[in-house]
Formats: C-alpha cells, structure tokens, sequence
C-alpha cells in the first residue's frame, strides 16, 4: 500500500505516516518496496491478521451477543481488538453458531468463513432486473457512520435479497431490498456505494 492511502485511511499527515512507517521498518513489520510501497514483512502479517481476527470477532460479539446495533459494531471493536486475548477470542467463537463472518460479511482469518470473491459480484455490475443475496460489504463502507447508519436503516446488510430496478444515466441504482420479516423497500445508491456492496447472484 502506498503511504499516502494510508494517510488517507487513517486520517494523518503525509508526515506522521512517513514517521511511523519508518519506525515499523526499524522493528521488523513492514518493508519498503519500490518507491513508496509498504509491504507487511512475516512478522508484520501475522501481527495484521491477528488485529483483524479480533476485530472482526469483537463486532460479532458486540452485535450477536450483547444486543449492539449493526452501525456501531465497527468502531466499537476497535478498542476491543487491542485487548482481546486468545481465550476471550475462543470463547466469543464458541458462542457464535457455524462458521461465522463479521457483521459486514467478511471472513475471520484463521476460520475457514466467508464466501470466495470469485462467487460475488459488486452490486455495481448488475443488469436491471438481477439480483441476489447482500454477502459482503467492503472495509471501505465501515470508515463511515453516516454510510453505515443509512445501509443499515434501508435494511443493506449481509443476507438481504437485492433486486436491480433500474440504473439511472448517471450510474445511481434503483434497488428493491427484501430483508426477512419485513416488507420490500426501495432505495438508489451512488456509484461508490454500489461498487462496495458485493452480492452472491441469485442463479
Ligand atoms: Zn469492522
């Protein structure tokens, strides 16, 4: 990744990221490939994939064991993620049912959840008239509240039924989302959104 995605992502100065990622290459995370790209190292990566295990079962704990709404799990993990140790991870696991992805679809690293990309496409790429089921939604929705606050009030969540009704000139998409136990409801979503929302196409 570049730094300045980074910077981007996280919301820091061009020299704040430079600053830290020369610190992480110091203590063995990450390299410098290239000009500007950073890469995780071995050690960098199972440090990663640990941080994300956590965060994604702190979410689930948080929406399917105490009750939090879908919108908030993600920020509210992010301190959860830091302390969580490897029982309190086996035990959250132990209460979730089959093999369970974040509240946003994504896979658990380490569990065997999720399903392949190769099945989904992004909601973006679907004719009028297709559809299917709401499987996962990008990490790049969960940087947003507001975006995470409309998905869920309009039911766009993993496992809702999509419909394209129609795709406006302007690339805005007209969708008919069917969520069990409730009645269908209509809502138009951008370009950027339908581009982050990946559905498994019914056949
Ligand atoms: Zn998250």
């Amino acid at each position: 990744m570049v730094q300045a995605r980074i910077g981007e992502r996280l919301g820091l100065a061009p020299a704040t990221v430079s600053e830290g990622v020369k610190r992480l290459v110091t203590e063995g995370y990450v390299e410098i490939r290239g000009a500007r790209d950073v890469e995780l190292t071995e050690k960098g990566h199972l440090i990663a994939e640990a941080l994300v295990r956590r965060h994604r079962l702190a979410e689930r704990m948080l929406t399917d064991i105490l009750g939090m709404a879908w919108h908030l799990c993600h920020e509210q993990a992010e301190d959860w993620e830091k302390v969580m140790t490897p029982e309190v991870e086996e035990a959250i696991l132990a209460k979730l049912e089959g093999e369970p992805t974040c509240p946003h679809g994504n896979p658990i690293p380490g569990t065997s959840s999720g399903i392949p990309w190769s099945s989904l496409e992004p909601v973006a790429a679907l004719d009028a008239g297709a559809g299917g089921v709401l499987t996962r939604l990008l990490e790049d929705v969960e940087l947003d509240h507001d975006v995470l606050k409309f998905l869920e009030e309009h039911g766009l969540m993993p496992g809702s039924h999509l419909t394209v009704m129609d795709t406006a000139p302007d690339g805005t998409i007209l969708l008919e989302v069917q969520r069990a136990g409730t009645n269908p409801a209509r809502v138009a979503l951008g370009r950027n959104l339908a581009d982050n929302l990946w559905v498994l196409p019914a056949l």
